[in-house]
């Protein structure tokens, strides 16, 4: 469990491309941690004879960066490498070894989806097989772990693939049509195999302490002696779902919990839908959401991965007049609200926010509401009070509302 900072640390990283007839933008921030233990992965267009896929994925860290950054740049290679070699191949290969051979699959077909599914899992065995023999994680110097939630996308299929409390969604229609399930200890197929590695839950948490039961790294949960590396404490196997693409799918979301704590699966895609008929910019778009998860609470690192497909929702002029018409009449109220306050003296921030929270304010964003407009509050807040700018940056405004 991280520490805090004092105040958040709200500076974005952010990335966009386009290939393969999809679309993607991402964003992470650190937020109040005193780390940044988040990762992610976007590539359009695979190595060795996979053009016309693509790969995304978030990973987040804890108790130290280590795997996720690794897993980040390496988890892909493992990924190509055992779907496209015969699983006695990979088996034969060297653990050490974390080069694709060159050639494979380069004039091949492409591989069935039984071999990608395998191939996933494989990868994720093999990866974490490998980081065990890292000096720094063998020897104790680095506990650190890592989710893992992506999909990978051939032309007839996304592949979600999860190990962890992270999560990846599909809009297709409007609607949520599939979410990852977040592999927590409580989960009754997890906690007995904690129990039969002779772990327990408690609070919630394998052995009363990590929240999640399956990750990459963690090396202190798997070494339970006679027991395979699915049957440890923690276990580095994902869950892989394929799901045949379809014309109506709209778009994915890939995000830590850091964003889902404060977000249900409805909430984030019925925003992130709503802000596509606002801006076709999919970096600001994902901004708007780790801001919105900021201003409704959330202490954690956050990460976004939005990737978009053909039938994605179009910018509206219609949405557009509507988001600006919205913005004026939050400006008005906080400018009336300011002009009005008589001898108590001009309200703080956090004041005028509580009070418009109260009132109905109509065309809010669905799913992000008013903290998702909080910039614009802000901004006039301090256009009209230059002299507070101080008081408006504090700590102690950060509350969810
Ligand atoms: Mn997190």
């Amino acid at each position: 469990m991280g520490a805090f900072l004092d105040k958040p640390k709200t500076e974005k990283h952010n990335a966009h491309g386009a290939g393969n007839s999809l679309r993607f933008g991402l964003s992470s921030m650190q937020g109040w941690r005193v780390e940044m233990e988040d990762a992610h992965t976007a590539v359009l267009g695979l190595p060795h004879g996979l053009p016309d896929w693509s790969f995304f994925a978030v990973y987040d860290g804890h108790a130290g960066s280590r795997v996720a950054n690794y897993c980040s740049k390496h988890l892909l290679e493992h990924i190509i490498s055992a779907s496209l070699n015969p699983p006695a191949a990979a088996a034969a290969a060297s653990s050490s070894s974390t080069t694709p051979t060159p050639e494979a699959g380069l004039s091949g077909p492409a591989p069935t989806v039984e071999a990608v599914k395998a191939g996933i899992r494989v990868g994720f065995l093999k990866i974490d097989e490998h980081m065990r023999s890292f000096s720094d994680l063998r020897n104790g110097m680095d506990r650190s772990g890592s989710t893992a939630v992506g999909v990978l996308v051939s032309p007839a299929h996304i592949f979600f693939v999860n190990c962890g409390d992270s999560r990846g969604v599909l809009c297709r229609n409007s609607h949520v049509c599939f979410s990852t399930l977040d592999h927590k200890p409580c989960n009754p197929r997890e906690k007995e195999r904690i129990q039969n590695a002779g772990g327990s839950v408690m609070i919630q948490r394998v052995n009363g302490s990590l929240a999640v039961s399956r990750a990459l790294g963690d090396y202190d949960y798997k070494c339970v002696e006679g027991k395979g590396p699915t049957e440890q404490l923690v276990s580095p196997e994902p869950e892989v779902f394929e799901i045949a693409r379809a014309p109506e799918d709209q778009f994915v979301v890939l995000a830590c919990d850091g964003i889902w704590d404060v977000m249900s699966n409805e909430e984030l895609c019925d925003f992130v839908r709503s802000r596509l008929e606002v801006s076709d910019d999919l970096e600001r778009v994902c901004n708007e959401v780790v801001d919105t998860c900021l201003h409704k609470g959330s202490r954690d690192n956050m990460s976004v991965v939005l990737v978009c497909m053909p039938n994605a929702p179009k910018v509206s002029e219609e949405a557009v007049r509507r988001d600006a018409e919205l913005d004026t009449f939050l400006e008005a109220r906080v400018e009336e609200m300011i002009e009005k306050s008589g001898d108590e003296g001009i309200p703080d921030l956090v004041t005028v926010i509580r009070q418009l929270s109260t009132e109905s304010i109509p065309n809010l964003p669905p799913g992000g509401g008013l903290a998702s407009k909080r910039s614009v509050v802000e901004a006039v807040y301090h256009r009209l009070n230059p002299h507070r700018e101080e008081d408006g940056n504090g700590a102690d405004l950060e509350e969810p509302w």
